[in-house]
């Protein structure tokens, strides 16, 4: 393993950067000392700010419903205007933002500038949407009558994120959710406030340039018990959260106990299987971008890599080497390509979830070491060989470890594959063209997101995005997922002289 920069820029230097891009984009912190911003990249704390008040998150989320009465009746295409808006200002401050989520979540600079250019992307489908959320015309069974479906705004939109997507997520909730015509409340990641502060702030800018309803996004920088209160707050017509399985576990029926709308986004287990026909050099690559890349912190990150025999020595060998020679460190820093975790648990809870593999029989083939005298918490992305699929591999550790697993049978790959409470993403390498549409048949696959040749993270925004079972069945960014963010009217207009009535039913004739 390459050894870590020493050279980890200092707290005041990352509180003078973190500074810097708020200056130019432009917002204050306020100052307090209920929260406090910090950088995994130090382990140290930044700024102390002032949280939302339970009383000033009831005011919010009545004053996003009133403005959700103006939005609700403004053309769409004129709220594709403010999202457009968001987008540029996203594109002039690209750089600002990514400092920020480096400093907050310690993703490396080229994933935090491309977290970015996510945001901007979703701004750019969601304008074009704005145009197109299309109705359905119906065939009608009965003569002058016409049968059509009609898609109206929902209400105010209550979006909880987690910390290791601080800005894209909301942005994928919130560009939909506004051409949808909806308002937004949003309840942050109480790890990543500035990255909270600095988004809100650029769509108060869109929205003030725009002339759209002043409080149509409120932000409540707050704790689990703000969030509580959004999720049990009538007036919220959604709630879209993101996080772990455990929150969802929580937010699910709370919301559903007074008929909310949910749409959940959880934690995943992901895995790929790498057939015997495998172009190895391209799974190597595919493997270890999703397995150690964002240090193992995205919720697609690959988890769990299914080998066939004959391959699987060859295979983690090769993979050993450039776990070996993999550059960790200052994600500031050109070449770095593992930052730190997010904090001191995350690392506990990585060598936790090693010392139960190796007491299951597990075979630590790299990695696993946590880098000491750093203050953040940094550590060695680990590969496992594990005997089978135990308890610990079946759960969802947030950091880098990749357990290996080999199969014999395209049948004992997949039964394999699907053999965890999860369900969110999934590939698989082979250039056996029946085998990979065998892997994305219905009894293929069972997650949200299938892919062939490429590993299973990093997906495009086009897509709807999510997973099932205890990811929590929700799809959120592209293709249709806008229907989550709206509500359908079944509309029936008789335009003869005679009341004829639906399966021939006559009454009063
Ligand atoms: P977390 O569950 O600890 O927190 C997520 C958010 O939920 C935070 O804003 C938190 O304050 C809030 N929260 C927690 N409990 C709550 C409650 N009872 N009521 C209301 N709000 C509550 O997650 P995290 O550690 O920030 O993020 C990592 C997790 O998120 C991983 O499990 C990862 O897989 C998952 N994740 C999933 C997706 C996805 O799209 N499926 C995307 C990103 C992250």
């Amino acid at each position: 393993m390459s050894e870590p920069a020493s050279n980890l820029p200092t707290t005041p230097q990352l509180r003078d950067r973190a500074r810097a891009a708020l200056d130019r984009i432009g917002v204050s912190v306020p100052e307090g000392d209920d929260l406090h911003a910090r950088s995994p990249i130090t382990g140290e704390r930044l700024f102390g700010l002032r949280a939302t008040t339970a009383e000033q998150a009831r005011e919010a989320i009545g004053q996003a419903a009133e403005a959700f009465r103006t939005w609700r009746v403004t053309p769409p295409p004129a709220r594709g205007d403010l999202v457009r808006t968001l987008g540029e200002l996203l594109r002039a401050h690209k750089s600002d933002l990514a400092d920020l989520i480096t400093v907050e979540a310690g993703k490396i600079r080229s994933e935090a500038l491309g977290e970015v250019q996510e945001m901007i992307d979703i701004c750019e489908f969601a304008v074009g949407l704005s145009r197109q959320l299309y109705g359905r015309t119906i065939a009608s069974e009965r003569p002058g009558h016409r049968l059509a479906e009609t898609w109206h705004p929902l209400g105010v939109v209550g979006v909880i994120s987690a910390f290791n997507f601080p800005a894209a997520v909301w942005s994928w909730n919130t560009a939909v959710a506004l051409v949808c015509g909806d308002a937004v409340v949003w309840k942050p990641s109480e790890l990543t406030p500035l990255v909270s502060l600095a988004a809100g702030h650029l769509l108060d800018r869109a929205i003030e340039q725009t002339r759209a309803p002043r409080e149509l996004h409120r932000l409540l920088l707050a704790g689990r018990d703000v969030g509580e209160q959004l999720v049990d707050d009538p007036r919220v017509a959604l709630i879209s959260a993101t996080g772990s399985t455990r929150m969802g576990r929580e937010v699910g029926p709370r919301v559903a106990a007074r008929f909310g709308r949910v749409l959940l986004e959880l934690g995943g287990n992901n895995a790929t299987v790498v057939a015997p026909s495998a172009d190895l050099d391209l799974a190597l690559q595919g493997i270890v971008f999703a397995a150690a890349g964002t240090a193992g912190q995205r919720c697609t990150t690959l988890r769990r890599l299914i080998v066939h025999r004959d391959i699987a020595d060859q295979l983690v060998e090769r993979l050993a080497g450039v776990y070996g020679r993999l550059p960790i460190g200052d994600p500031f820093a050109d070449g770095t390509l593992v930052g730190p975790l997010i904090s001191d648990a995350a690392a506990d809870a990585m060598a936790a979830a090693l010392e139960r593999a190796q007491a299951d029989g597990g075979k630590i083939v790299a990695g696993g070491r946590r880098l000491d005298g750093l203050g953040g918490a940094y550590v060695e992305p680990a590969i496992v060989r594990m005997p089978r699929q135990t308890a610990i591999v079946r759960e969802e550790t947030f950091a880098p470890i990749l357990y290996v697993l080999t199969y014999d049978t395209f049948e004992e790959a997949v039964a394999l594959h699907n053999d965890v409470p999860q369900g969110l993403s999934s590939s698989i390498f082979t250039r056996d063209q029946q085998e990979a549409e065998r892997f994305l048949a219905a009894d293929g696959s069972d997650c949200g997101i299938a892919n062939v040749n490429i590993g299973t993270s990093g997906a495009e925004i086009g897509g709807a995005f999510g997973g099932e079972k205890e990811t929590g069945g929700g799809r959120e960014s592209g293709s249709d997922a806008w229907r989550a963010y709206m509500r359908r009217a079944t509309n029936t207009v008789n335009y003869s002289s005679a009341l004829a009535l639906a399966q021939n039913v006559s009454f009063l004739s």
